[in-house]
C-alpha cells in the first residue's frame, strides 16, 4: 500500500526555580508518577548524587543542548536502541519509504513521552523524516538514562533523567518549549502535561502550532474538555482511540503482560488456580485468554450484559465478586472503574490470595482501606506487599494496586512499535494537511492510516494480504486501497 503523505492523508502561580519550593497549584498528571518499569537499564539513578541540572555536559560534537544523567552512557543506550529497532521494523520501513519525500521537513516537534529505547526509535524516525525534535519525559521514573544519553549524543535536544523531582519535571518541559530562536510547530504529548504547560505559560506558541498528537487516555480527555469549552485553538489527533492502538495496547499487550507481571512478582503457577477477572472489556479479554490457556479456572464479573454474554460464549462463568471471593487464588481488576475491590472483599479473601490491578491507575482496589492499625504491611519484594490480618491471614497485594504490568513487567517492543507508528503518521498527517482539513477540534486518525499502521507491521510475519478484484471492490462499494471498514465497524 502506498501512502501519500501530503494529500491522502492549574494556574501556575509562579514559575518554578531550580531550588524553589513547589510553586504549581496544578501538579503533574497521575500518569507522570505511575511507576513504570522500563527495559533493562545499565545504570540506576543513584550512580551520581549531582543533579543533571547542575552538571556541564557536552556531546562528542561539542553540543550542550540537552540535559541527561550522564552523556558517557550514550554507547550503552545506542545498543538498547538497536535492540528495539529489531522489533520496530514498521518505523524503519517508514524511514525508508518516506526518505526521499521528507514529509516532516520543517517540522519542529516538541515531545513529552516516556524516554525509552522504543521512543528513541520513534524520535529518530521523526528526525529521519525531516523533523527537528526537543524532548522531555512524561513520567518521572520511566526514563532510561543511557537511552536519553544516546539521543543527546545523536544531537536530539533531550531533557530527561530517571528520578526527576516535580520541579525538574516542569523545568525539563520548559527547556524544550522555551528556546531562543526555535519555536515548536507540532506537539507530541503523552498525558497532556506538555500541552497544559504551553497553554498556561506560552499561549503564543499556539500561533505557530499546526497540531497536537496525544497518546494517553488522560491527555485525550483533557483535549476533549478544552474542545468542549471552546478553548482548543489548534487541531488535535487522539491516537489513543485508534483501532490499532486499542487492540494492541489493551488486548494483546495485556494478554502477554498479565502473566509476566504475576510471575515476576509471585512465581505463581497458573494451572488449576481459581482466578476472578473483574471487567471483560479489551484488557479483561486479553488477561482471561492468557490465564485460560495456562489452565487456570477463570471467573468474570461484569456490569454490561453484552460483555457478560461474550464471556459466557468464550466459556467463562460470569459471577458476582461476592460469590467467589472466598475461594479464588487471584483477583484481577480491569474495569477502568473505582472501588471494584473493597475492604469487605479483602476481609473475605482466603489466605495468600493475590490481588492486582490491570485497569485504571490506582482506583480499582480500595488500597487506602487497608491502611488501618489492625493490619500489618510487610514488603516482601519490590512491588509485593503482604497485608496481614490479626488472625495471620495474608493477602498478597501487587504494586500497591497500581497497574501491574507497567509496574512489574515490561511492555513488548512490538506493541510500542504500533503506537509509535500511529504517532508518527498522525504527526505527518496534521503537519501536511491542507488548510481547512482539520479545525480546532479533536480527531481520530483517519481509518486509512490506521490500516496503514497495521499494513506496515504485516511483513514481520510474512503475512500476505489478498487484494480485492475490481469486481469485488465494486460489489462491496470499496476503494481497492481502503479504507476497508466504515468508522463504526467493531473489530
Ligand atoms: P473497556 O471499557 O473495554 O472494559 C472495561 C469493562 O469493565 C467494561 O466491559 C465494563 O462494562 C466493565 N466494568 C465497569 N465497571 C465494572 C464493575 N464495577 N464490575 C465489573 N465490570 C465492570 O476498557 P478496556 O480497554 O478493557 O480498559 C480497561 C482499563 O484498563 C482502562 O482504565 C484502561 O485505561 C486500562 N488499560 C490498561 C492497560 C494496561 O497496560 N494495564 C492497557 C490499556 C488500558
Amino acid at each position: 500500500m502506498q501512502i501519500q503523505f501530503a494529500d491522502d492523508m492549574q494556574e501556575f502561580t509562579k514559575f518554578p526555580t531550580k531550588t524553589g519550593r513547589r510553586s504549581l497549584s496544578r501538579s503533574i498528571s497521575q500518569s507522570s508518577t505511575d511507576s513504570y518499569s522500563s527495559a533493562a537499564s545499565y545504570t540506576d539513578s543513584s550512580d551520581d548524587e549531582v543533579s543533571p541540572r547542575e552538571k556541564q555536559q557536552t556531546n562528542s560534537k561539542g553540543s550542550s543542548n540537552f540535559c541527561v544523567k550522564n552523556i558517557k552512557q550514550a554507547e550503552f543506550g545506542r545498543r538498547e536502541i538497536e535492540i528495539a529497532e529489531q522489533d520496530m521494523s514498521a518505523l524503519i520501513s517508514l524511514r525508508k519509504r518516506a526518505q526521499g519525500e521528507k514529509p516532516l521537513a520543517g517540522a519542529k516537534i516538541v515531545g513529552c513521552t516516556h524516554i525509552t529505547a522504543q521512543t528513541a526509535v520513534l524520535i529518530e524516525t521523526l528526525c529521519a523524516l525531516g523533523a527537528q525534535c526537543r524532548w522531555s519525559a512524561c513520567n518521572i521514573y520511566s526514563t532510561q538514562n543511557e537511552v536519553a544519553a544516546a539521543l543527546a549524543e545523536a544531537g536530539v535536544a533531550v531533557f530527561a533523567w530517571k528520578g526527576e523531582s516535580e520541579d525538574d519535571f516542569w523545568w525539563c518541559i520548559d527547556r524544550c518549549v522555551n528556546m531562543d530562536g526555535w519555536q515548536a510547530n507540532m506537539i507530541l504529548d503523552d498525558g497532556g502535561d506538555l500541552t497544559h504547560w504551553v497553554y498556561k505559560k506560552y499561549p503564543n506558541v499556539f500561533k505557530k502550532i499546526r497540531g497536537i498528537v496525544e497518546e494517553s487516555v488522560t491527555g485525550v480527555h483533557r483535549l476533549y474538555q478544552l474542545s468542549k469549552a471552546g478553548k482548543l485553538c489548534v487541531p488535535a489527533m487522539n491516537v489513543n482511540d485508534s483501532v490499532t492502538k486499542q487492540k494492541f495496547d489493551n488486548l494483546y499487550c495485556c494478554r502477554e503482560s498479565i502473566l509476566d507481571g504475576l510471575k515476576r512478582t509471585t512465581d505463581v503457577m497458573f494451572g488449576g488456580k481459581q482466578v476472578v477477572v473483574c471487567g471483560y472489556g479489551e484488557v479483561g479479554k486479553g488477561c482471561c485468554a492468557a490465564l485460560k490457556a495456562l489452565g487456570a479456572i477463570v471467573y468474570i464479573t461484569e456490569i454490561d450484559p453484552i460483555c457478560a454474554l461474550q464471556a459466557c460464549m468464550d466459556g467463562f462463568r460470569v459471577v458476582k465478586l461476592n460469590e467467589v471471593i472466598r475461594q479464588v487464588d487471584v483477583v484481577i481488576t480491569c474495569t477502568g472503574n473505582k472501588n471494584v475491590v473493597t475492604r469487605e472483599h479483602l476481609d473475605r479473601m482466603k489466605n495468600s490470595c493475590i490481588v492486582c490491578n490491570m485497569g485504571h491507575s490506582n482506583t480499582e482496589i480500595d488500597v487506602t482501606s487497608l491502611r488501618t492499625p489492625e493490619l500489618t504491611w510487610e514488603r516482601v519484594r519490590s512491588q509485593v506487599d503482604h497485608v496481614i490480618w490479626p488472625d495471620g491471614k495474608r493477602v498478597v497485594l501487587l504494586a500497591e494496586g497500581r497497574l501491574l504490568n507497567l509496574s512489574c513487567s515490561t511492555v513488548p517492543t512490538f506493541v510500542l512499535s504500533i503506537t509509535a507508528t500511529t504517532q508518527a503518521l498522525a504527526l505527518i498527517e496534521l503537519y501536511n494537511a491542507p488548510e481547512g482539513r482539520y479545525k480546532q477540534d479533536v480527531y481520530l486518525l483517519p481509518k486509512k492510516m490506521d490500516e496503514y499502521v497495521a499494513s506496515l507491521h504485516l511483513p514481520s510475519f510474512d503475512a500476505h494480504l489478498t487484494e480485492l478484484t475490481d469486481d469485488q471492490a465494486k460489489y462491496l462499494g470499496l476503494n481497492k486501497n481502503g479504507p476497508f471498514k466504515p468508522n463504526y465497524y467493531r473489530y
